[in-house]
């Protein structure tokens, strides 16, 4: 980068982290895309005297809010919540909700950014908003779960609505969980309206919103591989996360002839050297979604290898798809996989790369599809799901797999489109954030000083 636009991404930096003290996931998402940006806002003058960069990083509100529930000891427990409402300039706010003990407002900020770009680059009229609770469901009970999301929808009802904001799934919020939501929020509101989406199929979900993100990512994978005449089968792949999205990865990896041998959750990862088929991925299935076990009882069911405390990374492999949260692959991590040979790399969760690493495999001329890009099939998925709400009718599984393949085409467009280099190499990352940034800023502009 130019010294005048380092400089420029420098003072633009300092700003943002005076207004936004502590907030380092926030700082780390905004950092990475005002990389791309400002020098290309150097050359568009009209983006930089309406300030649109200013005005993209700051939520439009946040919504802070306390949760009161009892345990099943009668124990009352007082949690917080949050709804970020990022951005509606392209459509009402959309993004998931996530449970998980370490989240903050920092992490739901930078969540709700990059869901602004990305639900930008599916083409859908979506606006960005994340939000969630630092409520912890491992080891809760469902009656507790239950309670949990009952309190929780007594204050978020009011900030939320088909045309205004629609709530997802994420870590921590998967089928169940949006049941007792939308269960409560019926009670509530007293109005049936794709309020929610990643509902079960009997209340108005859509064919395949489960498997969208996971299968999403490896579409991706594929037109980054045929883009440089290369493809999925018969390449090892390593897989991080054993939830919605890393399970439906691996289940697409497989069906497209790779052989992937980790999967992982937050005690450790199991390498399975025979490969994670179909057969063993029915098992491990049912252990984490049904049973809501640990991956140590798979290696302990096949006999493979099991890493305690540890990340996949080191495991030789081709293809690599971190899916299950943010910061799990640093730099050392991805010095290592280009030794060991890596040729593609597709983010599943948000953000799970770290910015030097993901410096490293551009360096290295390994192609690297960003979260923004290579995850956006949930959110896609949730945008059809809306749409077969409005018009109340439900589009077979085929058919919208056929959308979600088209739409991730698209957007792997797209991405060329804006990050191609001179010598042919896509920067996906320059491409995802310029092309996201594009439909935004226009509306932005045309809607005046707002
Ligand atoms: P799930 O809750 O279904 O699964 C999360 C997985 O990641 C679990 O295996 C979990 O292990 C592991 N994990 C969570 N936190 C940590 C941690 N701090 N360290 C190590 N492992 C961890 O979530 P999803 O699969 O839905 O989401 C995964 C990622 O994908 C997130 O980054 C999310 O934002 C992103 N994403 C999800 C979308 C969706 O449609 N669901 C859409 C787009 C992006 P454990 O069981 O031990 O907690």
């Amino acid at each position: 980068m130019a010294a005048n636009n380092k400089a420029r991404v420098e003072a633009f930096m300092a700003r943002l982290a005076w207004r936004n003290p502590g907030e380092t996931e926030f700082h780390q998402a905004v950092r990475e895309v005002a990389e791309s940006l400002i020098p290309f806002l150097a050359e568009r003058p009209q983006y930089e005297t309406a300030r649109v960069l200013e005005r993209m990083t700051e939520p439009d509100r946040i919504i802070t809010f306390r949760v009161t529930w009892q345990d099943d000891a009668g124990q009352v427990r007082v949690n917080r919540a949050w709804r970020v409402q990022f951005n509606n300039a392209i459509g009402p706010y959309k993004g998931g909700l996530r449970f998980h003990p370490a989240t903050t407002q920092s992490v739901l900020k930078f969540l709700g950014f990059e869901q602004t770009l990305k639900n930008s680059l599916t083409g859908l009229p979506m606006g960005g908003a994340k939000g969630g609770a630092n409520f912890n469901p491992r080891g809760k009970s469902e009656a507790e779960v239950m309670r949990f999301c009952q309190a929780m929808m007594r204050e978020l009802h009011r900030h939320i609505g088909p045309d205004t904001d629609v709530p997802a799934g994420d870590i921590g919020v998967g089928a169940r969980e949006i049941g007792f939501l939308f269960g409560a929020y019926l009670r509530l509101a007293n109005r049936f309206t794709g309020v929610f989406t990643g509902k079960a199929l009997a209340f108005g979900g859509s064919a395949l919103r489960p498997e969208a993100t996971g299968y999403g990512a490896v579409y991706f994978l594929r037109e980054m591989l045929a883009a440089s005449r290369d493809e999925v089968a018969g390449k090892t792949a390593v897989v991080s996360g054993s939830g919605n999205v890393a399970l439906h990865a691996i289940e697409k990896l497989t069906e497209f002839g790779a052989k992937v041998v980790t999967a992982s959750d937050s005690d450790g990862f199991i390498h399975d050297a025979h490969g994670i088929d179909t057969e063993r991925l029915a098992w491990l299935k049912d252990l984490k979604q049904a049973r809501r076990g640990r991956v140590a009882e798979y290696a302990e069911h096949f006999g493979c290898e099991y890493h305690e405390g540890a990340r996949p990374w080191a495991v030789p492999c081709q293809l690599a798809l971190p899916c299950a949260t943010e910061n799990e692959l640093d730099d050392a991590d991805a010095r290592g996989m280009v030794g060991n040979g890596v040729r593609a790399v597709a983010e599943g969760a948000n953000m799970p790369c770290t910015g030097d690493a993901v410096r490293t495999f551009t360096a290295n001329r390994i192609l690297f599809g960003p979260g923004k890009a290579a995850n956006a099939g949930g959110v896609t998925v949730s945008g059809l799901e809306q749409s077969q709400n409005a018009l109340r009718i439900a589009w077979s599984r085929e058919e919208v797999d056929a959308r979600l393949q088209r739409i991730m085409g698209d957007i792997h467009e797209k991405c060329c489109a804006d990050g191609a280099g001179a010598d042919g190499f896509v920067d996906y990352v320059r491409g995802a954030n310029i092309a996201g940034f594009r439909k935004v800023a226009d509306a932005l502009l045309a809607y005046g000083a707002v």
